[in-house]
């Protein structure tokens, strides 16, 4: 069928010739994609306000298989959050947000799962305090991991299965994804980087990678229980877990607000 229809949230836009835009989007049914949408940059087009950076919008594609770039014939907004632009530290989380997203997926390899997070999480991002975002990041980042079956191994022994292997302050292979217990680190199998984690970031880390949209999670992000030195030192170890998995940088993680 030539004609397809999916959500999508519009990850960047470029103008082309003749007052035509390329979208890059991220859908629901067919992963990451460029479109063309010819004309949408003529005011009269019906596309003219519908597509933007971080824009939740209905599409209608015209497909073919053997085009490069497939066209979009119709879009119909869902979703524009204002509230993401009326903060520089507000829409640089939710681009971050964006970036990651498009780096865990590949084109023609949808993941409805990490397209439920992100168009839910563009909304959270929107409607929590900004002090909040921080703290948001590092749930939103726990939720993609998991959508992406790149959870971190927090209760058990990435390579011997222990379960708990620590009391207090834990070692974490970034590499394998989990926790080493002392002698299977010993044993040297397990492929470098490692990092320490303390006992109170492991514990915030744990918290913080429950299932998101429950009322577990609603709380969390709602009370400013977790010590600001656990969430710091986790968003240093997400610094590098994140583009070691990934297998590329994520741009924007440096202008992340930071944990007060
Ligand atoms: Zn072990």
């Amino acid at each position: 069928m030539p004609i397809q229809k999916t959500a999508a949230v519009v990850l960047n836009t470029y103008p082309y010739s003749d007052g035509s835009l390329v979208a890059h989007l991220l859908t629901r049914r067919f992963g990451r994609m460029s479109v063309l949408a010819k004309g949408a940059r003529r005011p009269k087009s019906r596309l003219y306000t519908q597509l933007d950076r971080l824009y939740v919008v209905d599409v209608v594609l015209y497909m073919k298989p053997d085009r490069a770039m497939q066209t979009l014939s119709d879009a119909a907004l869902e979703a524009h959050h204002p509230e993401l632009r009326t903060s520089l530290v507000r829409f640089y989380t939710a681009q971050y947000a964006s970036e990651l997203v498009a780096a865990g997926t590949t084109e023609g390899h949808p993941n409805p799962k990490l397209f439920d997070r992100f168009v839910a999480g563009l909304s959270e991002c929107a409607r929590l305090p900004i002090p909040r975002l921080p703290l948001w990041v590092l749930h939103f980042e726990a939720a993609c991991l998991a959508a992406l079956g790149l959870s971190p191994a927090l209760d058990r022994c990435i390579a011997c299965k222990r379960p708990n292997p620590y009391r207090g302050a834990a070692t974490f292979s970034v590499a394998a994804g989990g926790l080493l217990c002392r002698s299977c680190q010993a044993e040297g199998s397990v492929p470098r980087p490692m990092v320490e984690l303390s006992a109170a970031a492991l514990r915030a880390w744990r918290t913080l990678s429950c299932s998101p949209g429950t009322p577990e999670a609603e709380a969390l992000l709602a009370e400013d229980e977790l010590p600001r030195g656990a969430l710091l030192e986790l968003r240093r170890v997400l610094d590098r877990f994140l583009p070691y998995h990934l297998e590329r940088g994520l741009r924007l993680a440096k202008y992340l607000p930071t944990p007060k």
